[in-house]
């Protein structure tokens, strides 16, 4: 591993219980005690997702204040809902394209680690914090 996990933001207790999930597909570090997640990382296999993973992890801040207003614009966020989970996600805009040619900005989008879709940030009912420093993609 090319470079060592930071300890979570949320617990700033040692990287002990920091583990990295992920599959074949995406790929995030996971601090266990609290369960929050760090930005997913789809790109690659093997030992270079593992490094995404752990450098976007590192890239995260530290704790900040939670609130319920959505985002209004891209860019990574912490959000949890009710069962007190933290993870990044990336808040993008869905592109909508029209069978004659032309397309048009969509809704605001946000996709979890581990989950197969992506959500509307519009329908979320959890508690946003960011936006936070944006993981470097090479
Ligand atoms: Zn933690």
């Amino acid at each position: 591993m090319s470079e060592e996990l930071k300890p979570c933001p949320f617990c700033n207790d040692g990287t002990d219980d920091l583990s990295i999930r992920g599959d074949s597909d995406e790929c995030y570090v996971q601090c266990d005690p609290c369960g929050t997640r760090g930005p997913y990382r789809a790109r690659g296999i093997g030992d270079s997702q593992y490094d995404k993973a752990v450098a976007a992890w590192n890239t995260l801040s530290c704790r900040l204040p939670w609130t319920r207003e959505k985002p209004t614009v891209e860019g990574m966020y912490w959000y949890k809902e009710s069962d007190n989970i933290s993870m990044a996600v990336e808040v993008f805009r869905e592109r909508v394209f029209f069978t004659n040619g032309t397309s048009a900005d969509g809704e605001l989008l946000y996709h979890m680690p581990g989950y197969d879709f992506d959500l509307s940030v519009d329908e979320s009912k959890g508690l946003w914090a960011g936006p936070i420093p944006e993981p470097e993609e090479e």
